[in-house]
């Protein structure tokens, strides 16, 4: 493509642009096993599978979806903590031509019911504690069978890392679910299904691989369009990107949940289109992360800034070696630059800040792990990549240096949000995406947020979007008004935080509105603080000024 700003800085061994491959995302995976099928893939609290068993227990799981009546285009959810079987029933779902809508494994009823309903899943894998939850919502939504795994059969996960996906009080006597019918088991599927998968003809370039949900700009949760190649040509950048990647060589680090889109790109799919094995943990936990560095010496580790702060604040970081730690791009949140020195002193890798949203697969910035770098912006756009800075009232491009909204273009960028062209209209124009992020870029051609123009609350790198939350609160009867709002954490970067007016003689304290929202909402949305009050906010239309309850809170704290 036509040379850009940021093109100067491209060290050779990176193109400015990529001969892709057309293909299904689910060729890597026949692809890698086919080259290296007794290297191992996955390791999972000390037990390991080799590229050549993942494939075949791909495909049995695969030719059992067909079996079942899955037809090319049907959706199949998964709610599955990072683990073979989230590997395993990704690109079974894939190969069987299903579009895959990635649920949260902390999702409760009500969270799961919408999403489901939504992208009108028919089939869904989850782990067996999670069934009593996807049972409840099976009625309401189109779902027709559940495949289930477990804590028992197939690679167990003992109790304490399952804690933050269910109740303590829900482990051990959950309901089981009994097998036959609608409901299936993986380890049965895996030891009776033929693996016989019937081909389906997939156009990569049209064809969808995925609904991821996200809130977008608006808050308002829906399934961004990726297709097969959106999600093979940010993968194949990454790989350009981290060319110093040895393939069947280097060893990634997977905490970073798959059923997020940095996840699953940076992670996941580029792991097995590398041949670079995975240690896979279901939950960001310090000590573990710390230990497991020491003993299965990752080289690749793409995170989130908590977690990297997370490891550094650990009491016993001195303890463990972590010198195996070679390449490590940060997205999802701004990453503090004395976070990202002192984590390339303690570990002697690189750690550079990247950037991306569920709506471009999701990277399209980064920094250069081995060339220039300018700490505290995002970097340059990748292969391919365009970018501009745009104002946002005259949608006129702006100048080197001035602030205005991001705007994206590449192979990455969706098709649009699932079933939602109004919304769709308002983020796509001429093959631009329309990112809500504020930002300029330098006359190097480096760039920088600054700002968001969307709501979302970033904490200890979850997406919250305040209207879910609001929506929530409205429903207690003790509420008149709500805004929420992230505000300003030196730990999660921002923390949830309720500002409720109540109703005329109604009563409800902090912990009746906690305890409502922990019954309606993923733990992690839930507000930190609730703060009390006669009024909110409000502009001349009677639109609640939450960017007022923020600033007005960031004042507060500067005062301290
Ligand atoms: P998601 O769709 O969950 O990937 O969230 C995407 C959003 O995360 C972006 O639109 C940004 O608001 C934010 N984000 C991602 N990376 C960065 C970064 N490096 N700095 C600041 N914000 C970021």
């Amino acid at each position: 493509g036509a040379s850009k700003l940021w093109h100067q800085h491209y060290p050779a061994d990176i193109p400015h642009s990529i001969d892709y491959d057309k293909k299904p995302l689910h060729e890597f995976l026949h692809e890698t096993a086919d080259k290296h099928p007794d290297l191992k893939a996955l390791h999972f609290m000390g037990k390991e599978l080799t590229f050549r068993q993942l494939l075949d227990q791909t495909k049995k799981l695969a030719s059992y979806l067909q079996d079942l009546g899955l037809k090319k285009g049907d959706r199949v959810a998964i709610m599955l903590p990072n683990s073979p079987q989230s590997v395993i029933g990704y690109y079974a779902a894939l190969m069987a031509g299903a579009i895959v809508v990635q649920t949260n494994p902390l999702y409760t009823e009500r969270e799961l019911d919408y999403q489901l309903k939504d992208s009108g899943a028919k089939m869904i894998i989850c782990l067996d504690v999670l069934y009593p939850r996807v049972k409840k919502v099976k009625e309401s939504t189109d779902l027709e069978h559940i495949v289930v795994t477990g804590i028992k059969d197939y690679l167990p996960f003992p109790k304490n890392v399952l804690y933050p996906f269910i109740q303590k009080k829900e482990y051990g006597d959950f309901e089981k679910p009994s097998h036959g019918g609608q409901v299936h088991k993986l380890a049965n599927v895996l030891k009776e299904a033929s693996g016989k998968v019937k081909e389906v003809d997939v156009d990569p370039e049209k064809d969808l691989a995925l609904l991821q949900y996200t809130g977008g700009t608006t808050g308002f949760p829906k399934g961004v369009m990726l297709t097969h190649h959106n999600l093979v040509a940010n993968t194949q950048m990454s790989q350009k990107w981290m060319y110093k990647i040895e393939e069947a060589k280097d060893i990634t680090l997977a905490v970073l949940p798959f059923f997020h889109v940095y996840g699953m790109t940076a992670v996941m799919n580029l792991s097995i289109m590398m041949a670079t094995k995975m240690i896979l943990l279901p939950k960001f936990d310090a000590e573990e992360v710390l230990k497991t560095i020491d003993k299965q010496k990752p080289t690749l580790f793409p995170g989130a800034p908590t977690i990297y702060i997370g490891l550094l604040n650990h009491p016993n970081l001195k303890d463990y070696n972590l010198s195996s730690i070679k390449a490590c791009i940060s997205g999802s949140a701004p990453l503090p630059v004395e976070v990202q020195q002192r984590f390339e002193k303690e570990t002697g890798g690189k750690l550079v800040e990247g950037y991306g949203l569920t709506e471009s697969s999701p990277v399209t910035h980064a920094n250069f792990l081995w060339d220039k770098r300018i700490n505290g912006s995002i970097g340059v756009p990748w292969p391919d990549t365009d970018a501009k800075i745009f104002d946002t009232e005259s949608h006129e491009e702006l100048e080197v240096g001035e602030i205005g909204e991001l705007a994206v273009k590449g192979p990455q960028v969706m098709q649009g949000y699932w079933n939602r062209p109004e919304e769709t209209e308002q983020v796509l124009k001429d093959g631009w995406l329309l990112t809500g992020d504020i930002g300029y870029m330098d006359d190097q051609g480096f760039f920088y947020i600054v700002d968001r123009k969307k709501d979302m609350i970033i904490a200890g790198g979850y997406n919250i979007y305040p209207r879910e939350v609001e929506e929530v609160l409205y429903e207690h009867e003790a509420v008149l008004e709500a805004a929420v709002a992230g505000i300003p954490d030196p730990y999660r970067g921002e923390t949830v935080k309720a500002y409720v007016v109540l109703k005329d003689g109604s009563e409800a304290t902090e912990k009746d509105l906690n305890a409502f929202c922990r019954k309606n909402l993923a733990a992690y949305k839930v507000p930190r603080i609730y703060e009390f009050r006669d009024e909110l906010p409000k502009t001349a239309v009677g639109k609640i000024l939450r960017r007022k309850l923020v600033d007005e809170e960031k004042q507060k704290q500067e005062a301290h």
